[in-house]
């Protein structure tokens, strides 16, 4: 009775959540006395999970799975985690796992759990702390079926370094045909993935208009952060829907979150402020986003950000 981990890639390449479900899902099994397998989809190198405890991994390579499908990902992970003969399944929060987490719940009976923060504080029976009302509170909850789906939330396990030596088994399934097909893909072109990002640099509309981004742009280019930005920003076409940050938008847990312009409103402040440090930088000293912050400079942006770009470049000679 294995523990299933899948560990997502892209364009073959894993992401940084991947190690972070492994590192969960290897320390799951350890606490309940079992084995952990990974599941990969079309990755490059499969081995590179063993740096992270894992000493099993299962390689599916299949042309008609590069393309992502619900359907057909919910049926491959229910149809591997019968084959292994495993109970629990563990995956990381992304928006692929999202969307066919439940879809495979239902289909593999299963109890879910997503945003998942911790290791289960009980067994038996299966209880696990997650967030609950956009990230405000934590609830402790009880799986009762006996598979379990838990989607665990970026960035609250953390990655754990454990090489070990793994055995990969290659493994050809079946796939079904996808129900959802992709006309057209756009890619965004930002130097650093928001959502792997450890420090992003977001704006809002206190930026006043689109051209004003070159200084967001070049703090995050000295900080080697993401640029993200407020859902007004990205609405009246300033910046691409890809930096929209909150309760519609991208859900992203940085060290470092620098909200420029931002007034903090809750919807905001429900996709960050699970940020491990908010700096907030506003003319308005009671602007909520304090609230919010740990550290706070009341101020023009216009006169702190090209500031703190040379301090930073300063402090980098
Ligand atoms: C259902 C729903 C879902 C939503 N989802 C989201 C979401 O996912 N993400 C999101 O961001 N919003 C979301 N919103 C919108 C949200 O309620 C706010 O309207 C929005 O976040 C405000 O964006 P803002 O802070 O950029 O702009 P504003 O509220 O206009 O704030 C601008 C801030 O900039 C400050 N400022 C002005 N000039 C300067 C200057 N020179 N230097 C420094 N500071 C300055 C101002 O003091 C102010 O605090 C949602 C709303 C609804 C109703």
């Amino acid at each position: 009775m294995s523990i299933l981990i899948y560990a997502e890639s892209w364009n073959g390449k894993f992401k940084k959540s991947s190690f972070e479900a492994v590192s969960y899902g290897v320390d799951l099994a350890s606490k309940m006395n079992t084995e952990a397998v990974a599941l990969v989809v079309n990755a490059d190198d499969a081995t590179e999970l063993q740096n992270y405890g894992v000493s099993k991994i299962i390689s599916v390579s299949n042309q008609s799975l590069k393309e992502f499908a619900s359907n057909s990902y919910a049926d491959l992970l229910k149809n591997i985690a019968d084959k292994e003969g495993t109970h629990t399944l563990v995956m990381l929060s992304t928006s692929n796992v999202n969307s066919f987490a439940p879809a495979l719940s239902i289909a593999w009976n299963a109890s879910l759990a997503t945003g998942v923060i911790a290791e289960p504080s009980a067994l038996n029976p299966f209880t696990v702390n997650r967030k609950v009302f956009s990230n405000k509170a934590h609830a402790d909850v009880v799986l009762s079926k006996e598979n379990k789906v838990l989607v665990i939330a970026q960035n609250s396990y953390g990655v754990k370094e454990n090489v070990v030596s793994a055995s990969v088994e290659e493994y050809s399934a079946s796939v079904v045909e996808a129900n959802v097909k992709s006309e057209k893909v756009e890619v965004s072109t930002g130097k650093i993935n928001l959502m792997d990002a450890e420090k992003v640099v977001s704006a809002g509309r206190g930026l006043k208009a689109p051209e004003n981004w070159t200084m967001i742009e070049e703090l995050a280019e000295v900080l080697n952060a993401a640029t993200a930005c407020s859902k007004p920003v990205s609405d009246i076409g300033w910046r691409s829907h890809n930096e929209h940050v909150g309760q519609t938008g991208k859900n992203i847990a940085p060290d470092l979150y620098f909200a420029i312009g931002i007034s903090g409103a809750i919807q905001h402040v429900a996709g960050i402020n699970s940020s491990k440090i908010i700096v907030a930088i506003n003319t308005d000293d009671e602007a909520p986003i304090f609230k919010a912050a740990d550290y706070g400079i009341v101020g023009d942006a216009f006169d702190v950000v090209p500031k703190l770009i040379a301090k930073i470049k300063e402090l980098k000679e």
